[in-house]
């Protein structure tokens, strides 16, 4: 199957279609999370009231990030264009659901994912674990196989090897992660451009 068949697209949120701003070592610090942890993980490790408190810190810190989103280079133009083609398009994050909503808005493209088909991080298990994959393909009544997931890190890739959809690497000069990945282009622009 080449690219420009494929109709069923999932694309992770920040790094991908907007300019990473996250600094994840400075939230970690923040948080009191040691530097090897993965942070939602830790957060749900703490007792609930802790981990309330940590996650409200977090919401603030990422909705003032959101505002104040750019999009990565030749995002919109790839978004439009698969919506121009009829493709089904949604988001899986680990970011907020609310935030990916304002983060599209920002960026100019929230009439292009229907807020149903934006996954957060509080409606399904956070990537790498593939449900939330496995929860679109259910919504859409398709086959894993005839979506794909595109990410700016190896835990978009992995979700989408677990959950069995083609995988796209974007965003990066080079792919660290051959094995993990179908395609790989430098960035939206470049993806855009091989759709055919
Ligand atoms: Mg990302």
């Amino acid at each position: 199957m080449s690219l420009g068949q494929i109709r069923n697209w999932v694309f992770d949120m920040d790094g991908t279609l907007t300019v990473a701003v996250h600094d994840f070592a400075a939230i970690r610090v923040a948080l009191g999370i040691p530097p090897e942890d993965d942070i939602l993980t830790h957060l749900a490790a703490l007792p609930a009231e802790q981990a309330a408190a940590k996650h409200a810190w977090l919401l603030e810190h990422e909705r003032d990030l959101a505002v104040a989103s750019t999009a990565a280079d030749g995002a919109v133009a790839l978004v439009r264009e698969l919506a121009g083609r009829g493709c089904r398009l949604g988001i899986l994050t680990r970011n907020a659901r609310e935030l990916a909503h304002v983060t599209l808005e920002a960026i100019g493209l929230a009439d292009c994912f229907p807020v149903e088909h934006i996954l957060g991080r509080d409606e399904a298990a956070p990537k790498p674990s593939p449900d939330g994959l496995l929860k679109i393909a259910d919504a859409w009544g398709v086959a894993t196989s005839e979506m794909v997931m595109v990410g700016d890190y190896r835990f978009d890739l992995d979700c989408g090897r677990a959950a069995g959809t083609r995988t796209v690497l974007v965003n990066l000069p080079d792919n660290p992660w051959p094995e993990l990945a179908d395609w790989h282009a430098a960035d939206c622009r470049a993806l855009q451009g091989m759709l055919g």
